[in-house]
């Protein structure tokens, strides 16, 4: 079995572009920048020698990222891991008793399938699994 890769580190930011510029001064640098409609956020993808970090600005009010960052303000929101075959892996950890989020992909950008694991069954962590279009 190959390991488990890390596509992602989702972080819940107030202001997208306030954010950019702190991650701009580290060293990253912007590949690209996306709403998101069905999450109500719009996201900056950066990346790093493997995998990237994602920042997450709500644009809905009713959003889950607008009532994340209302609770618990900014900080790391989720783990992202790559899956080859999301809806087979869904199945799967289903059945191992794992509480999903999303039982159906949704879709999140540059053709990607994504699907949250309830941080309930993860130890705290909320869990984005990505199958890349
Ligand atoms: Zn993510």
């Amino acid at each position: 079995m190959n390991k488990p890769k890390l596509d992602h580190i989702g972080i819940a930011v107030e202001d997208l572009e306030a954010s950019i510029e702190v991650y701009r001064n580290l060293g990253f640098e912007v590949e690209s920048v996306d709403d998101v409609p069905g999450f109500g956020v719009k996201v900056a993808f950066l990346p790093m020698e493997s995998g990237s970090v994602e920042l997450v600005q709500p644009v809905a009010d009713d959003s889950a990222m607008a009532k994340f960052l209302e609770k618990k303000g900014e900080g790391i929101h989720h783990l992202c891991f790559e899956v080859y075959d999301i809806r087979a892996e869904l199945k799967r950890l289903e059945a191992a008793g794992v509480q999903l989020v999303d039982k159906v992909p949704r879709h999140g950008v540059h053709g990607t399938l994504v699907a949250f694991l309830h941080p309930k069954s993860t130890g705290g962590v909320l869990i984005e699994l990505a199958q890349k279009g």
